[in-house]
């Protein structure tokens, strides 16, 4: 039986490697839906190769403007458009799997509606878990989804952890996440003020989407990670550690009360964490080259310095505030990064957009998507106007 699967976020970079990946396996992996926010000419080619029963895309603009191109292509593709289309092509009764590839927090809602609905979630949206982990995890367990890392670090501990999740708090001492450094490093912090967009997005070991290579440029994305592991694995956050591996070979680590240290390694490689995802339990080719141990370059181990990475303490005092400071965080964040991208603030000025939202708005034990969604949005003007501050 091929097992049928929506990809939310398909034009992406996640969504392009998950669709190189099943059509290694076309005997085992149907599309059954696509969805997108702008690219229609990609989501057109998309539908012409994968044939999925449904497209659909963010807006009604975009969706019109597909619509007009699969009906002047003659391809069976069903378009529709919406965050509801979106919400109902996850949850679809048809549906096996979900890939979670949306950026940000605009794909908790449709992550919600494949979890309620039961299905195996592979989540690479991590934004979407900090946002709302209670409401996320509850939304799993009620539905009886199966939620499966993609993040290529929650992927590792995954695979160096045992199957019996209810033996973890007792035998692990320690996740250690590995993260590259990013592009920036070993430049000099006093010149961060002046880096571009293009040489933040530069990641010197991934090609990842641009927030996310921002992300990875401040390690914001590694703070991220220790909120998105602190709820995966559901150890405390002073049993989560982070170190830098600037080869990205080892992808992270399991450190056991006996010593003894479980790592999952491979080559940088998203589609790796993708097969795994998608055929776990079982092991797919992923397109991935192997490594080979002969001509690898010297492995190094290194402590994040807080200096020139300010943003990662904001993880582990995000998870000991009130509930809700994670969504501030990353709400934040998200208008932060956009600002730089679009040349408005400067890259060092993300980390004081992020302090002063943290500062300035404090949550109300939200529980419900709602709230959460009130709070992402309140969360959102506050960081806007810090960011409109910078820039004046
Ligand atoms: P990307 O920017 O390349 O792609 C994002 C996708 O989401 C696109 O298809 C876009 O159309 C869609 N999208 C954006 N905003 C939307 C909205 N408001 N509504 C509906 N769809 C929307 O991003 P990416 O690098 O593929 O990352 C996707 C997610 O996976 C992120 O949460 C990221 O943190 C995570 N992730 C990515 C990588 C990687 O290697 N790229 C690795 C680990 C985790
Ligand atoms: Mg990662």
């Amino acid at each position: 039986m091929t097992q049928r699967i929506t990809i939310l976020g398909s034009t992406g970079s996640i969504g392009q490697s998950t669709l190189d990946v099943m059509a290694r396996h076309p005997e085992r992996y149907e599309v059954f839906a696509l969805t997108a926010a702008t690219q229609v000419e990609l989501m057109l080619k998309q539908c012409a190769s994968f044939r999925p029963r449904f497209a659909v895309m963010a807006s009604e603009a975009h969706g019109r403007q597909l619509a007009e191109r699969v009906q002047a292509e003659g391809l069976a593709v069903e378009v529709l458009w919406g965050a509801q289309a979106i919400e109902a092509v996850s949850a679809h009764p048809e549906v096996d799997a979900v890939m979670a590839a949306i950026v940000g927090a605009a794909g908790l809602a449709p992550c919600l509606a494949a979890a309620r609905a039961g299905k195996r979630l592979m989540l690479a949206n991590k934004e979407a878990l900090v946002v709302g982990a209670e409401v996320f995890l509850q939304a799993v367990r009620e539905g009886g989804a199966v939620l499966l890392p993609i993040d290529s670090e929650h992927s590792a501990i995954f695979q160096s952890l045992p199957d019996d999740a209810s033996t973890w708090d007792r035998r692990v001492r320690k996740i250690i996440l590995t993260a590259s450094g990013g592009p920036f490093r070993t430049r000099d912090p006093q010149t961060l003020r002046e880096v571009t967009p293009e040489q933040a997005c530069a990641h010197p070991n991934w090609s990842m989407g641009r927030k996310i290579s921002v992300d990875s440029a401040t390690m914001m994305n590694k703070a991220l990670e220790v909120i998105e592991a602190r709820y995966l694995f559901g150890l405390a956050p002073r049993r989560i550690e982070v170190v830098i591996h600037p080869q990205s070979i080892v992808h992270s680590m399991v450190q056991y009360h006996d010593t003894s240290v479980v790592a999952q390694l491979g080559v940088p490689d998203m589609r790796a964490p993708i097969a795994y995802g998608l055929a776990w339990p079982e092991r797919i080719d992923s397109g991935a080259a192997h490594l080979d141990f002969t001509s690898l370059p010297a492995m190094t181990f290194e402590p994040p310095d807080p200096a020139r990475f300010p943003g990662l303490q904001l993880a582990w005092d995000a998870l000991e505030g009130p509930a809700g400071t994670a969504a501030v965080l990353n709400a934040a964040n998200e208008v932060a990064v956009q600002a730089f991208l679009d040349r408005r603030i400067r890259f060092d000025q993300i980390h004081h957009v992020n302090l002063e939202t943290l500062a300035a708005v404090l949550p109300q034990q939200p529980a419900t998507l709602d709230e959460l969604l009130l709070l992402d949005a309140r969360a959102r003007e506050v960081a806007e106007r810090a960011a409109q501050r910078l820039q004046a």
